[in-house]
């Protein structure tokens, strides 16, 4: 690709070998009614299944795609945060590479970049089971009261940022749960969009509801502390000897 792309799409990939071809077809797809052009980067997050290989036909296949590949499995915050510094478009799109997300709401998502800085998916009909939906309502009160938040569904991952929004932001394992909190604390403006959620056919989810509640727990009352403690001020003068 000689000019950089407007866009690009961010993926990570944790055994998803039944899921990539599918997925790289229906972006294809989506982004036929997009003007601008766009690149789509895999990020196989050490994957022990045939993600790899089929990753390097799709990569082979279409010019706009490309992979990274990871030594070991080192979680999906690692995965993100190695697209966003490979990225080269202006608007960086993230989403899941398990087709529970539908790459035609990636218009959407663009059009309301118009209007803010960042914007979130939220599932408005979660394709998931009662269990995850409940644990998932529940842990997304508690994480907006205890940070004085208010983004709905904070687990979507279907969002879309501009470049520079993630460019201060330091990221932690784990932290990808809470990129709205993150850049709003650096003065950005987030909206919210409702997107299609479907049932997971293929793969199998990498989270249990026990080890997911008390890590993001953990992790919420560090952005929680950080937000406390965010450096807020500002400079209304400035004295120099005038020579
Ligand atoms: N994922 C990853 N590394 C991990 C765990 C997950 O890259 O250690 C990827 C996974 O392949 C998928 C996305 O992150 O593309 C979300 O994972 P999953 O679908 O298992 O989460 P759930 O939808 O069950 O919350
Ligand atoms: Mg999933």
């Amino acid at each position: 690709m000689h000019q950089a792309p407007e866009f690009s799409i961010v993926l990570p990939v944790y055994n998803e070998e039944d899921n990539l071809k599918t997925l790289a077809d229906g972006i294809l797809n989506a982004m036929t009614s997009v003007t601008k052009s766009y690149e789509v980067i895999f990020v196989d997050d050490g994957s022990t299944d045939g993600s790899q290989e089929v990753l390097k036909k799709i990569c082979d296949q279409y010019p706009t795609f490309r992979g990274l590949v990871f030594q070991e499995n080192c979680g999906q915050t690692a995965a993100f945060d190695a697209g966003f510094r490979n990225a080269k478009g202006k608007v960086i799109i993230t989403m899941d590479a398990d087709l529970q997300y539908d790459p035609g709401d990636i218009p959407s998502l663009l059009k309301k970049l118009d209007e803010s800085d960042a914007v979130c998916g939220y599932r408005a009909n979660r394709a998931d089971t009662w269990v995850k939906r409940i644990s998932s309502i529940i842990a997304n009160y508690v994480r907006n009261k205890l940070s004085d938040e208010s983004i709905r569904d904070v687990g979507c991952s279907l969002k879309a940022f501009k470049k520079e929004c993630l460019d201060n932001v330091k990221l932690f394992e784990g932290m990808h749960r809470f990129f709205p909190t993150l850049i709003k604390m650096e003065g950005y403006k987030v909206v919210e969009v409702p997107v299609n959620h479907f049932p997971r056919k293929y793969g199998y989810s990498k989270y249990s509801i026990q080890n997911r509640i008390l890590k993001s727990f953990r992790d919420l009352l560090a952005v929680r502390w950080m937000k406390s403690r965010y450096l807020n001020y500002k400079i209304i003068k400035q004295f120099t000897r005038e020579d």
